[in-house]
């Protein structure tokens, strides 16, 4: 039995070994043969291929490409460049051939004593064969190819010619390929001119030219470049004096230019093609993107990002001109389809030549009252309703802070608000209350949910806004409330092809249900408000007519200024601050300052676009609610003792004023009011108080698809079991449970 065994294994063996020599010598022989075809050394490493970013209309949008190299004789490098690239990548490069044994094994040894990679065995040759493969496999194929072609590299060129054309390739960060290039960008000067210090730090960069980047990563740079220095002291290249003086040099600041920051295109999108490249690099590496033709699928739409540039820049001067004290003033904008999360138009800040930090990608600030969408959503989802009537806003919070309560201030808080009214008001008072009722670990989970990734803090005043998120993942974040609770992960690129066409990348659309398709339509009806009336009615007035919903946002001071809006099509935030956070100007509310120039972007985006709003879901409905009691009105509670409201000052819905967006009219109280509620949450009752056996009013009308309007729209009550209702009126009614058991109402007199 085990004969048997012993002698299947070693026919299977046989078998496998005269394959793999099969394998082995008819990879040799196409190696060869491609090796044959390479006629000069700058045929084996191939030429820079530019990559290619097309519009989501197929039209080439953007490329990235290496500038032009500039190739120099090795008699035009500095002799310290050349001691200090061989110190640390190919010691013994004069000496071997092509391969490097006691390198290869020394490494091997060091890399396992680490247990990770510290150093490669590769000589400069091999080095110089690997950049004849463009291919990103790292396989043991690509491994030998590269051997191989280094053997007849070393056959058929002198050590200089090799040399030479290793200096004039090689990569050496930010865009830089060759050593003139690198020593023109990081210090001003030609090859032939670099000081010990300076050969020191390029050669330092070869290994990891992104991670070690001097202005990226000064300390790792500084360190790696210091064992370039002690390598040319043991191997004699320098002195001991020329050490002590070079480790003392600094290294270059952020302050030189970078190659990869220079692109050849028109003035339009830059913020969105640089936030492209970046994603790239991250996923493919500078050289690849930079080299190796790729083909890229992106979201880009030239018109939208041409119109949110002038959105903002054209907002921008206008304050400026009317607060020049604010005339550093920077602005952002994003404009996505809410359906697929596809990015349209992108703007980081005001000018991409004075500063190309993004600030809808990158600066993290406070979103203020942007942020309490994200709140009330919470509370929808654990039962509260946009009738519900928020009470006693004027208590403090309890066991908050050092002083043990807390309440918050705002532009015009009072002591009770419905939950559509809190949020189109824009109460503080309120949402800290919601965000105290849902919990704050509660309401955390749903900013997750709604992919809100930047860490928040699990305070109190998270209900204000004090959490610090990014423009776009703020933006991203209502597209749950913009498309039936599917919240969509934003993407700048769909696809990308190599140069062959092989797709090699590919970003499906990625959506979540992050709350209820009703809690969706609830917060749209809610924030339809806050355009049509409420503290952003300013789109209205700069001509903005189609159906939106969305929400402003300011912090304290003044320092930022938000609105997120959008149609059932289009979504859009814009946000404007200063970089070091200082107040944009007086009475710089949200509405002021961020409105106006999404209402620009959004006229002329959605020029031509038909009305359209969201279908009510079949569990809403409209309920007609008795203020007094809190519960569904009767026929009688619309004709309560006028004495109840005689003490309520009567007020007429005035046309909102656009200087002062954040303290609107508030209408009359009437006696019943209507509004939306989830099945579940309607209070069951009808009025006790009012004609006791009277029916319930019925709705005046049902829940249509047509955007609610304010005026059509009251606050409504519910009555919280066992609490005292208190009213605007003196009087007040309280809930009793008698001996009895019976529940009675009792209205008493204050
Ligand atoms: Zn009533």
């Amino acid at each position: 039995m085990q004969r048997k065994v012993l002698t299947a294994a070693i026919v299977v063996m046989t078998a496998g070994i005269w394959v793999a020599a099969w394998h082995a010598a008819a990879f040799t022989v196409s190696i060869v043969a491609e090796l044959d075809r390479a006629a000069t050394l700058t045929a084996i490493a191939p030429r820079a291929q530019t990559t290619i970013v097309f519009d989501r209309a197929g039209r080439p949008a953007f490329s990235f490409f290496v500038e032009q190299r500039s190739d120099v004789p090795l008699a035009r490098v500095s002799r310290h460049m050349v001691d200090a690239v061989l110190a640390v990548e190919d010691r013994r490069f004069y000496s071997h051939h092509g391969i490097d044994p006691i390198r290869v094994l020394g490494a091997a040894y060091r890399n396992v004593r680490a247990g990770r990679i510290v150093q490669g065995g590769s000589t400069i040759t091999q080095q110089l064969a690997r950049a004849a493969q463009l291919t990103p496999e790292r396989t043991y194929h690509r491994k030998i190819r590269e051997i191989l072609i280094a053997g007849r590299l070393e056959e058929r060129y002198s050590k200089s010619q090799i040399l030479e054309e290793y200096l004039n390739t090689v990569y050496f960060g930010e865009g830089y390929y060759g050593v003139e290039a690198a020593a023109r960008g990081y210090f001003g000067k030609p090859a032939a001119d670099l000081a010990v210090p300076e050969a020191a730090l390029l050669a330092a960069l070869v290994r990891s030219p992104s991670n070690d980047a001097p202005c990226t990563a000064p300390k790792r740079a500084t360190a790696r470049r210091n064992l370039v220095l002690r390598l040319m002291r043991q191997q004699g290249k320098i002195t001991d004096g020329d050490l002590q003086a070079a480790l003392a040099a600094p290294i270059p600041d952020a302050s030189h230019q970078t190659a990869a920051g220079r692109y050849a295109s028109n003035e339009t999108g830059m913020y969105f093609q640089e936030e492209v490249r970046r994603q790239l690099v991250s996923m493919f590496g500078a050289d690849r993107v930079l080299r190796g033709g790729l083909r890229v699928y992106s979201t880009y739409d030239p018109a939208l990002q041409h119109e949110a540039e002038r959105a903002v820049t054209s907002r921008i001067a206008q304050i400026v001109k009317m607060r020049p004290r604010a005339r550093d003033l920077q602005g952002s904008l994003v404009s996505m389809d809410p359906e697929t999360g596809d990015v349209l138009a992108l703007v980081g800040g005001r000018d991409f030549e004075a500063s190309s930090f993004n600030r809808a990608t990158q600066a993290r600030r406070q979103a203020g009252s942007a942020f309490k969408p994200i709140i009330y959503a919470a509370a929808l989802e654990r039962g509260y309703a946009p009738g519900t009537l928020l009470r006693d806003l004027d208590a403090p919070i309890s066991a908050v802070g050092p002083s043990g309560v807390w309440l918050p201030s705002g532009e015009h808080e009072r002591s009770e608000y419905t939950v559509r009214r809190a949020l189109k008001v824009s109460s503080n008072r309120a949402a800290a209350q919601l965000l105290q009722q849902v919990g704050v670990s509660t309401a955390v989970h749903y900013a997750q949910r709604l992919g809100i990734d930047s860490e928040l803090p699990q305070v109190p005043s998270l209900a204000l806004g004090t959490g610090e998120v990014t423009l776009l993942e703020l933006t991203a974040a209502y597209s749950a409330f913009a498309t039936s609770g599917m919240v969509a992960r934003p993407r700048l690129i769909t696809r990308v092809e190599d140069p062959e066409g092989r797709t090699i990348w590919f970003a499906p659309e990625q959506r979540t249900q992050a709350i209820s398709a009703t809690t969706a339509y609830l917060m749209s009806s809610m924030l339809s408000d806050v355009v049509s009336s409420g503290t952003a009615a300013n789109a209205r007035v700069a001509g903005f007519s189609l159906p939106a919903a969305g929400k402003t946002g300011t912090t304290d001071e003044y320092a930022d200024a938000w609105f997120i809006g959008y149609t059932p099509h289009l979504l859009t935030g814009v946000w404007f601050g200063l970089d070091r956070p200082a107040p944009i100007m007086r009475g710089g509310f949200g509405g002021v300052v961020a409105v106006p120039a999404w209402a620009q972007f959004m006229r002329q985006a959605t020029k031509g676009a038909k009305a359209d709003w969201y279908a009510a879901p079949a569990d809403v409905e409209r309920v007609a609610i008795c203020r007094l009691t809190g519960v569904r009105a009767t026929e009688a509670c619309r004709h309560q003792d006028a004495a109840a409201a005689a003490s309520v000052p009567t007020l007429v819905d005035a046309v909102y004023p656009a200087a002062q967006p954040e303290t609107p009219t508030e209408p009359a109280e009437p006696p019943v009011y209507e509004d939306l509620f989830q099945v579940g949450s309607i209070p069951p009752d009808t009025c006790p108080i009012h004609g006791v056996a009277a029916s319930p009013v019925a709705s005046a009308e049902p829940s249509s698809a047509t955007p609610l309007v304010d005026a059509a729209i009251r606050p409504a009550s519910v009555i919280s079991p066992g609490a005292a209702i208190r009213t605007g009126t003196r009087l007040f009614v309280e809930k009793v449970t008698g001996d009895d058991g019976l529940i009675r109402y009792v209205v008493k007199q204050r």
